[in-house]
């Protein structure tokens, strides 16, 4: 043979062996695939059985082993840690999956690990750090084609902005990763699940039970084919929800039992005791307390034998609040009191807060209503403190809005209180005297306690509204025609850029002027004549409004029902006279839709800005506009269809400034403000619907 030809033969067997040896890598790659599918496939229905499984195929891979299949392998073993609440592992897989993805400069399996990470911030309760970091990532793989990155990218997205309450933009993201979860190389009826959970969730905070419902039908739908039962028995859930929200409360507790059932048959405790915390929560919405306990029991019993403490305390709060109903109060606050006692070792204080005002509930049903206070005090001061957390920094100086639902709660219980004082007054001799004294310190001390309340309550709202403040980019309020809240704050801006002395020289007896105004019960209006007949009222009272000021005075539509006139240098008396002419503007005829005729009213707030002379860099625009809110609120709580103003301070500002900018009651009752009350004109009908509403 010659040279030549052996050459040839040599060179024919080595490509016959490089061939080889890559066929051979792939052929091992495709069945270790295929076995990571068979072990996912595996935790679908029993995450233990599929954890237990992936840690024994990690322990095989050998230095052979693809790269692919390392980054798949601690992948899955990242969500499976986590699922099992193993948050420990999880995280050590986390860093283990950054400093390969590392290693090998592989950007996108390096986001995929931070993704993880933010998670993991999230769940330490710092959503603004979680969300600043998400953003690194989506700049370090921008431009990436990976559609499992972009997929989790956009879904963690989701998941941040719903929870920080920007839902407009958590449902783009959601959509977005759904739609790319068609895109995935496996698993994608799986994942077009999760999504759709996800997606079911977000509408379920939107308070949209409906789509939340139509969302979970067709992922109900899609489950057969993907055969797990861990999703599918999530998604039952979801729906139990959403129908108890639509008030079709015996098919929501069917689907928490179909959840239960398959709990049961697939061996899932979690599930189990899951779906028997909804049954009692079922139970307990239903005041059916006996059958409430019962299966809170059974719930409380399931998730001690997993040790799920976050079920624990589900079922344990369901079993307090059970016994409540059942009159036992003192054996059923000791299991509440012990799962506050929980979250505030994990410092869960919007679960507290909740619980919170479920238990005021309960002492409030029970009649208790010294104990339904402190607790909502209690309450309160939680809400203070989530409003103080780094996210309400962000929006520091913003407006205040209040949490109605909590201010209609505290006027509730203010007003069973007193009702108990006053029959305690009447078993007096010095009766007229007392009453007198009695009711000036109820009425103060009702101000101070609803102020209090208003105070704190306000935070969620106030986020709210600043999030889309800082999403809303139009000047006009599409509805009624006005200025909204953005040009607003744009003049204050620019107010804020006139040369302090200048505004000082012509301002002092013509202040600028704010007048908060809110449609009194126009939830009523809403549920009366529907929402369509609502939208017409708002915009006839902004026609009204409009008609009603001067041509120089600016009209605003502050919140749903809420409007804001700025008047620009008037001086007190004019003012009061203009508040006048609205109050009567609005609620002296009834405002006609079509053949219905809608009695309206609006109760006012009102202040100038400079307030009593004071430099605006001591009491700014937002904090006098606060007190125009605080007036607002006590005209609500006096009745209504009124108008509060701060007039002047009495005292050295040195002296009011710090009670007044956030305790208006408090200020009024030291003598430090003077108010003026400016009274609506004669409505018979909405006396009428408040004593309906209240
Ligand atoms: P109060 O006298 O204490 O102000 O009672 P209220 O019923 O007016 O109280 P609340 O502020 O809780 O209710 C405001 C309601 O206004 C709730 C919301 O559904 C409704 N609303 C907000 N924006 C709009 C809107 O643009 N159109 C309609 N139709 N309703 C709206
Ligand atoms: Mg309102
Ligand atoms: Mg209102």
């Amino acid at each position: 043979m010659s040279s030549t030809s052996i050459a040839r033969l040599l060179s024919v067997a080595s490509a016959l062996c490089f061939f080889l040896l890559i066929n051979t890598a792939w052929a091992d790659e495709k069945s270790d695939m295929e076995r990571l599918d068979a072990i996912q496939t595996v935790s679908d229905r029993d995450n233990e059985e599929g954890l237990r499984q992936l840690q024994e195929f990690k322990s095989t891979l050998t230095s052979e082993t693809t790269d692919t299949i390392r980054l798949e392998t601690l992948k899955i073993l990242v969500g499976l840690y986590y699922d099992a609440g193993k948050m420990k592992s999880s995280d050590a897989t986390v860093s283990e999956l950054l400093q390969f993805a590392e290693q090998h400069h592989n950007n996108d399996a390096i986001a995929l690990a931070q993704i993880s990470r933010c998670f993991q911030i999230l769940d330490e309760g710092k959503p603004e750090a979680a969300l600043a970091k998400l953003m690194q990532v989506q700049e370090l793989v921008k431009g990436s084609k990976d559609p499992e990155v972009n997929m989790r990218l956009n879904n963690a997205f989701g998941v941040m902005y719903r929870l920080s309450g920007k839902f407009e933009q958590a449902l783009t993201h959601s959509l977005e990763a759904l739609r790319l979860s068609d895109y995935l190389p496996r698993r994608k009826v799986q994942t077009r699940l999760s999504r759709l959970y996800a997606i079911a969730t977000l509408y379920w905070n939107m308070k949209n039970p409906e789509k939340s419902l139509a969302t979970i039908k067709e992922a109900l739908a899609l489950s057969p084919l993907a055969n797990a039962p861990k999703i599918f028995s999530s998604l039952l859930i979801a729906q139990g929800l959403a129908l108890s929200n639509l008030g079709r409360n015996d098919e929501a507790l069917d689907a928490y039992q179909k959840a239960l059932k398959i709990g049961i048959d697939s061996k899932m405790p979690g599930v189990e005791a899951t779906a028997l915390i909804n049954i009692s929560d079922h139970f307990l919405i239903a005041k059916e307390y006996r059958k409430a306990e019962l299966f809170s029991r059974q719930a409380l019993a399931k998730a001690e034998t997993i040790k799920d403490k976050d079920s624990v305390a589900g079922a344990k709060v369901n079993l307090g609040f059970a016994l409540g109903g059942q009159g036992k109060i003192a054996e059923g606050v000791g299991y509440v009191n012990e799962v506050i006692a929980y979250f505030k070792t994990a410092n869960s204080k919007a679960d507290i807060e909740s619980i919170m005002g479920e238990l005021s509930s309960m002492y409030e049903n029970a009649g208790l209503y010294k104990e339904a206070l402190t607790t909502t005090r209690e309450q309160q001061k939680l809400s203070s403190e989530l409003f103080n957390s780094d996210r309400a920094i962000a929006i520091a100086g913003l407006q205040e809005k209040f949490n109605a639902d909590q201010r209609q709660k505290q006027i509730e219980l203010l007003g069973k209180e007193n009702d108990l004082k006053d029959a305690d007054i009447k078993n007096r001799r010095l009766q007229q005297i007392i009453t007198l004294l009695g009711a000036v310190v109820t009425v103060m001390a009702g101000i101070f306690i609803f102020l209090l309340y208003r105070r704190v309550s306000k935070v969620n709202e106030q986020l709210q509204q600043a999030n889309t403040q800082l999403e809303f980019h139009a000047v006009r309020d599409p509805l009624t025609g006005l200025h909204n809240r953005r040009s607003f704050l744009e003049l204050m801006k620019s107010r804020i850029a006139l040369a302090e002395a200048e505004r000082r020289e012509d301002s002092g007896d013509n202040p600028d002027c704010l007048i908060l105004l809110d449609i009194d019960l126009f939830k009523h209006i809403n549920d009366t004549w529907g929402h369509a007949i609502g939208d017409s009222v708002l915009t006839e009272v902004a026609l009204r409004l409009k008609k009603t000021v001067r041509d120089t005075d600016m009209v605003l539509r502050w919140g749903g029902e809420e409007f804001l006139i700025f008047s620009p240098k008037s001086n007190p008396a004019q003012i009061t006279r203009l508040v006048d002419r609205v109050l009567r503007a609005i609620g002296e005829e009834p405002i006609q839709v079509g053949h219905i005729a809608v009695p309206v009213t609006v109760t006012a707030g009102y202040i100038s800005l400079p307030f009593s002379g004071v430099p605006e860099n001591i009491c700014s625009w937002e904090k006098t506009l606060q007190m125009a809110d605080m007036a607002l609120y006590l005209g609500k709580a006096h009745g209504r269809n009124r108008a509060y103003g701060l007039s002047r301070l009495l005292v050295p500002h040195e002296q009011a400034m710090p009670i007044l900018d956030h305790d208006l009651s408090a200020a009024i009752s030291a003598g430090m403000v003077e108010i003026i009350e400016v009274i609506g004109p004669l409505q018979k009908k909405i006396s009428v619907l408040e004593s309906e509403a209240t």
